[in-house]
């Protein structure tokens, strides 16, 4: 595994729209497994590929220790409730302000075997799919942050 370089705001790579991943190849794994170990190294709970360049739809998500969750191709087919909580981002170093997001979401993705799955995720779950799915279409959170937190 190899820890990558993760893109901060200002770089335009992470204003595109991702493209879907057509073929999990040895490499989309490979990306999953230094993704994943990127995020740990810094201390965070989700990574979008295009966080560290890559403009593919790819994401992953570990707000359980030990319990990473790969979502390749992801949509949100559900989401219900609301919560108002602090967020940040990888990217977008030293910012944090309130989001309003959905309390519950259902995300359905391929994982790494090429397999369909549904996903149901609440409070911090559930914001981690949020953000983590906005980047795959060139959007952060500061883009509809409620406040901003000093
Ligand atoms: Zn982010």
């Amino acid at each position: 595994m190899a820890k990558l370089n993760i893109v901060k705001i200002g770089d335009e790579t992470l204003r595109k729209v991702c493209r879907p991943v057509d073929a999990i190849t040895p490499r989309t794994l490979t990306l999953l497994d230094d993704m994943l170990e990127t995020m740990r190294d810094a201390n965070g709970v989700g990574l979008a590929a295009p966080q560290v360049g890559i403009l593919r739809r790819i994401v992953v998500i570990e707000v359980e220790e030990g319990k990473p969750i790969e979502l390749i191709n992801p949509k949100i087919i559900a989401y219900a409730g609301e919560q108002r909580e602090q967020e940040g981002c990888l990217s977008v170093p030293n910012r944090w302000g309130i989001t309003v997001r959905p309390k519950h979401v259902t995300v359905r993705a391929l994982n790494r075997h090429g397999e369909t799955f549904d996903l149901t995720g609440s409070d911090l779950l559930a914001r981690a799919i949020c953000h983590e799915l906005d980047h795959l279409d060139g959007k952060l959170f500061i883009d509809n942050m409620v406040e901003e937190l000093e």
